[in-house]
């Protein structure tokens, strides 16, 4: 997630967050409807973080490294458990369980075990 905040001449403040296309990073895009409809459901936990908390807290906890894990965890939750993720690409699921690890989870606990070819 990207986050920018600026105030213009008049006082007026503009909120923006960028998505990052991070879950495809093989790619660079996709075109898999509910891998892109997850990815928003990540940033929309993010923003109703910033709703329920506030910008100032938010910010100061996403700004050290350990709270930054934390809210990446609770937008990663938010993902894994929206209908969407089920239909998501396999390489997408890869792509949020490997971003999963790297920020702080040991266990997947849900994956989806695919059968053997049959020969
Ligand atoms: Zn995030």
């Amino acid at each position: 997630m990207n986050l920018t905040q600026k105030t213009d001449f008049f006082g007026i403040t503009e909120m923006k967050i960028g998505v990052k296309l991070l879950f495809n990073k093989w790619e660079g895009y996709s075109d898999n409807a509910n891998d892109i409809i997850n990815m928003f459901e990540h940033e929309n936990k993010h923003y109703s973080d910033i709703k329920e908390m506030g910008l100032n807290k938010f910010l100061k906890i996403f700004n050290t490294a350990h709270g930054k894990k934390y809210l990446e965890r609770r937008a990663i939750e938010k993902m894994i458990n929206h209908e969407s993720f089920d239909k998501c690409s396999d390489r997408y699921k890869l792509g949020v369980y490997k971003y999963a690890v790297e920020n702080g989870y040991g266990i997947i606990s849900k994956v989806k075990i695919k059968q053997l070819p049959l020969k």
